[in-house]
């Protein structure tokens, strides 16, 4: 499996996402984060400095035309803080002509945000769970990389949001997702409920 985490902010993978990069790591998938958006020279530093490759490249459409992935994961569309919608929108954008007129086929998913309440106060509803219990302490670990950003702060706000949807999916600690349909389609059809 091919995953592209695309978000604005060094940081924002790790935080909404940290478990689930680190499971799939294990089990040998190929993971990469792009940033489209301009950060910091010391932001850039602390992603170079993460463990996931990252690529820093305002062309989301020719990033995923050269990465192939088979997962794509952003922002929350009713994410509260503005850069991650403006992300959101802009692969939400180049997907259909991708599909239409490059064939690509990929599952498109978003993951939480702060506290999983969104712009307009609603909850963020998770359609898929991943278990992260195993991969908790290190994903601490990650999150702790990224100084620059008050890692404690996130960490004591991501901490009741895993444990919630841990207990909402009968584990420890999972990170929510929501996928999304890209031109009405969902999901691959598959010949077994799935
Ligand atoms: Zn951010």
């Amino acid at each position: 499996m091919k995953l592209l985490a695309i978000v604005a902010h060094p940081d924002d993978a790790e935080i909404w996402m940290g478990g689930t990069l680190l499971r799939y790591q294990e089990m040998n998938a190929q993971i990469k984060i792009l940033y489209p958006l301009s950060v910091t020279k010391q932001r850039q530093r602390e992603a170079k400095a993460s463990m996931f490759p990252c690529i820093f490249n305002k062309n989301i459409a020719k990033s995923i035309l050269s990465e192939k992935p088979n997962v794509i994961v952003t922002h929350w569309y009713n994410d509260s803080h503005p850069s991650h919608r403006h992300v959101f929108n802009k692969v939400a954008k180049v997907l259909p002509d991708l599909i239409v007129f490059k064939k690509i086929s990929v599952r498109f998913f978003c993951f939480s945000s702060y506290n999983a309440v969104g712009l307009d106060g609603k909850q963020f509803e998770s359609t898929n769970f991943v278990d992260i219990s195993r991969y908790w302490n290190k994903k601490i670990e990650l999150i702790n990389k990224f100084q620059s950003q008050n890692p404690a702060y996130w960490i004591q706000q991501l901490k009741p949001m895993n444990q919630l949807w841990g207990a909402q999916s009968g584990v420890r600690y999972a990170e929510g997702f929501i996928e999304l349909p890209i031109l009405g389609v969902k999901k691959n059809a598959c010949s077994i409920l799935c």
